[in-house]
């Protein structure tokens, strides 16, 4: 017997038991893609099993469905894998110690999961079933989401015939999703010269910032330390004489940087201006960010007299040039009806280093047009370019752009305000989903995606809500209904 026997809906949750059972974590995907195969086998489904343990489960429709356009269910298989301190748990081969405390399933000590074990459990359930009424289905699943989207970059898409997808890859039930965007990583490297020069070296931290994730937290608008620090130095460089010997700052493309620092060297006679400039510039910045950053500190240290590698002139007046031109948070907001508070276009500055060769910096592009990604990647280019700098992109993945006309979306929105008796929320994120990868391969494709409540998703805290989970199912069987 397991301990969520019997909880309902008892197939959705016997099958994410079974899950919880078999590791998966990113990475480690195998045994379940073998287990999902061998259920494909056991049912008489045909499927596909990709090299990687990506996985296609082909459903006939159900009488009466025979003639409507099928659908592709879709989730990813593999899990974020994070324990407590104090956690003996070993995700490569221990099955996860759920419990249940009234309405939430958790894993103790251990992320559960649920994100996306609940959509692989939910599916299996439909496929499982003799009850439901549906057209053809695709069930699409997926490894290495939690990466990169691994599994969607390298999935087979001509193995997916339905241009009707339902992904099942969102935590908040009541919000549907209807967009997502598009990113890439682009790296300015700047060649830069050093001499040898003796002064007071300064140790200049600033700290104390918010940081958070470079999409999802663009719109609060917090303070970007190394954007900060290019503000520092372009201030000093129009009121005295320094050099740079160091500069470094934020640790993550995709997350906003926290702290930034530099080494400066100032002469014997400047050093009392230069610690009240300093103090000048502090607080005219803190009172920029008085309303979000009230932790904003700007240390500086006289470590005494030293001589140091610094910067030549020519180098140093590029690097300060590229802090203050290079843009940095929002660029632009969604206009579209019902997306008005939606970041549409985005740059995260994310890390600032410098060798004794070159100077780096690498920012996070987002938007959900994809067009306006690459005007923005050429602004950054032609920005590097006229400082002699070298410019590179990677990683570029496409936008979930949003779809004016959305059969699923209406009649989503239609069986949710019925069963419910309340408006769902529309909603498009600034940030990847898999849905992007699937748009740009399946286009004209219909897509939507939603899921029920997860709690502290990728945290040993995650948690499970078991009566959303029986609502998001009733909804996914009634829609499902609808399809034919
Ligand atoms: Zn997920």
């Amino acid at each position: 017997m397991g301990i969520l026997n019997g909880t309902e809906p008892k197939k959705v949750f016997e099958y994410f038991e079974e899950i919880c059972g078999i590791p998966h974590g990113s990475g480690n995907t195998r045994q379940l893609s073998d287990h999902l195969k061998d259920f494909a086998k056991k049912h008489g489904f045909n499927y596909n099993q990709e090299p990687c343990g990506n996985l296609i489960i082909y459903k006939p429709a159900s009488a009466g469905y025979e003639k409507s356009p099928s659908v592709c269910l879709q989730g990813h298989i593999d899990m974020v894998c994070e324990k407590a301190m104090d956690s003996r748990h070993d995700f490569k081969k221990d099955p996860l110690p759920i419990a249940i405390m009234d309405d939430e399933v958790f894993s103790k000590g251990t992320t559960l999961g649920a994100d996306d074990g609940i959509a692989v459990a939910m599916i299996l359930a439909i496929l499982d079933s003799d009850e439901y009424e549906h057209p053809a289905i695709e069930a699409v699943f997926t490894v290495d989401e939690e990466t990169g989207m691994e599994g969607a970059k390298a999935f087979n898409y001509d193995s997916i015939h339905s241009r009707r997808v339902i992904n099942l890859d969102s935590e908040d039930e009541g919000i549907f999703y209807v967009s997502s965007a598009g990113g890439l990583r682009a790296n300015i490297s700047l060649p830069v010269d050093l001499k040898d020069h003796k002064g007071i070296e300064y140790d200049i931290v600033i700290s104390g910032l918010h940081g958070g994730h470079s999409g999802e937290h663009i719109d609060k608008y917090y303070a970007n330390a190394i954007e900060i620090m290019g503000r520092l130095l372009s201030f000093l460089q129009k009121r005295m004489k320094f050099r740079i010997a160091e500069l470094s700052g934020g640790l993550m493309d995709n997350a906003i940087p926290r702290e930034a620092g530099c080494r400066l060297i100032v002469s014997v006679e400047n050093s009392t201006t230069f610690e009240q400039e300093v103090a000048e510039f502090e607080s005219i910045i803190k009172n920029e960010y008085k309303a979000n950053e009230d932790n904003m500190m700007i240390y500086c240290e006289n470590l005494g007299e030293s001589e140091r590698k610094v910067l030549r002139n020519d180098s140093a007046k590029k690097v300060i040039y590229l802090l203050t031109v290079v843009p940095n948070g929002v660029i632009k907001m969604c206009r579209e009806k019902g997306q008005q508070d939606m970041v549409e276009t985005s740059l995260n500055l994310g890390i600032m280093r410098m060798s004794d060769e070159k100077f780096f910096l690498e920012s996070a592009l987002r938007s959900s047009i994809s067009t306006e990604k690459y005007a923005l990647s050429s602004k950054l280019r032609t920005i590097a370019e006229m400082a002699g700098a070298e410019y590179s992109e990677r990683g570029d993945y496409p936008a979930w752009e949003f779809s004016e006309d959305s059969y699923l979306r209406d009649m989503l929105i239609r069986l949710y305000e019925s069963m419910f008796g309340r408006s769902p929320i529309i909603k498009g994120v600034h940030a990847g989903l898999e849905c992007g990868i699937i748009y740009n391969a399946l286009k004209p494709v219909d897509i939507i995606s939603f899921g029920p409540n997860i709690s502290d998703a990728h945290t040993p805290k995650e948690a499970l809500s078991i009566s959303s989970v029986e609502r998001t199912f009733n909804l996914l069987v009634s829609l499902l209904r609808e399809l034919k």
